[in-house]
């Protein structure tokens, strides 16, 4: 750059006015060098702005045809590639042992597959499963509280893990009907609930007292009750699952008694029937 500058300037020095050094023939090819520069610097910023449009426009299309996964993995992409091509400059100085543009285009390449590949698996990951299972179905019993699931594998106890882990773990097949312990209204009902994932959060008044309890790591979109929904005894509200911080299909449960977490397996065994 410094040593054009310093040829475009030589021919001002002795054509003062603007309009003379527009008619010398001898500037005009560098001025149309820089006009050159200034167009593909252009089409640059212009492609940027085309692929930055395209997730949005794919998004719009969405709306009339079925999702696919690799259409969804194909979108996530083309995000990717847009904040990759947004930051070029930093990254291949940064980031990159690269330093021809080829090096650097193929670099990008692979770090938008790896990325396509993780976003498909993520997608992938979180895709409801259908479970053949009667959503009518309502847990055993006549007491006031009842198991939250009927067949199950005790696994992990209340305070274990250095007291960290505040509820039991009762490891039955994905899908397995999750049962509301007993009659209250739900405070939250979320697909991903912190490291709970898909969990259901119920407070109760039972013999006077306020009780919440907390079902975790549910499948997706089993969820069959909403926020502020009032709930009977032994109501079916979700499957067993293993999403959040889970690594197999299992109900998480705690029990709060007036504000205080309680051993779960405590309480139902005095409290269920
Ligand atoms: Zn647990």
């Amino acid at each position: 750059m410094p040593a054009r500058r310093t040829k475009a300037v030589a021919p001002a020095i002795t054509a003062p006015a603007t309009a003379a050094v527009a008619t010398r023939p001898a500037p005009a090819p560098k001025r149309a060098a820089k006009q050159l520069r200034s167009l593909v610097v252009l089409s640059i910023v212009g492609g940027l702005v085309a692929t930055a449009a395209m997730p949005a426009f794919a998004g719009v299309l969405q709306k009339e045809a079925p999702v696919t996964l690799q259409q969804m993995a194909v979108d996530d992409a083309q995000s990717v590639v847009v904040a990759s091509d947004a930051v070029g400059t930093e990254l291949a100085r940064e980031s990159y042992s690269a330093t021809t543009s080829d090096e650097i285009a193929k670099k990008k390449a692979a770090e938008a597959a790896a990325e396509r590949a993780r976003q498909a698996a993520t997608v992938a990951a979180t895709q409801p499963t259908t479970f053949n299972v009667d959503l009518n179905m309502v847990a055993p019993g006549s007491g006031a509280v009842r198991w939250p699931i009927t067949s199950y594998t005790l696994t992990d106890t209340y305070g274990t893990r250095g007291g960290a882990h505040r509820g039991i773990d009762l490891v039955a097949p994905a899908g397995t009907p999750i049962y509301a312990a007993a009659a209250g209204v739900v405070n939250v009902s979320s697909e991903a609930y912190y490291d709970y994932g898909v969990a259901i959060t119920i407070d109760h008044v039972i013999n006077g007292q306020k009780v919440s309890t907390l079902y975790a790591h549910q499948s997706y979109g089993s969820r069959q009750v909403v926020s502020g929904q009032t709930v009977q005894a032994g109501q079916l509200i979700g499957l067993v699952g293993s999403t959040g911080r889970s690594t197999a299909n299992h109900l998480h449960f705690e029990v709060y008694v007036n504000g205080s977490n309680v051993d779960p397996l405590a309480w139902l065994n005095a409290n269920a029937g």
